[in-house]
This record gives structure tokens, C-alpha cells and sequence, in this order.
């Protein structure tokens, strides 16, 4: 089980969830996070890959 709106936290390792999604101009997903437990808040880009596959880059 892999839910990609939910992942650890870099800080904490609580769950961190998505509060905002926006699609880049070349295609990429831009994420931000905030943590539920610390409220530490990141941004992940991701990378649909050609095999369908999600990759997380930051
Ligand atoms: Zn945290």
C-alpha cells in the first residue's frame, strides 16, 4: 500500500499530508506537505514516469 498523499515527514516521520497540488508546465506534479504531528511543511515535486510509475524527486 502506497498512498501517495500521505507520506513521513522529513523532520518527525509522523504522517505528512498534501495541502495543495499543482501541475508544472513540463508535466511534473508539485506537492505541498504539512506534517499532522510537528507541522512541518515541505514541497515534493513528482515525475510520472513513462511506465506509469509516480517518482518522487525531492
Ligand atoms: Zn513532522
Amino acid at each position: 500500500m502506497n498512498n501517495p498523499d500521505i507520506r513521513n515527514c522529513r523532520l518527525c516521520g509522523g504522517n505528512a499530508v498534501v495541502i495543495d497540488t499543482r501541475t508544472t508546465k513540463d508535466g511534473h506534479i508539485r506537492r505541498r506537505r504539512k506534517c499532522l504531528i510537528c507541522g512541518y511543511r515541505y514541497n515534493t515535486l513528482e515525475v510520472i514516469l513513462y511506465d506509469g510509475k509516480e517518482q518522487q524527486w525531492i
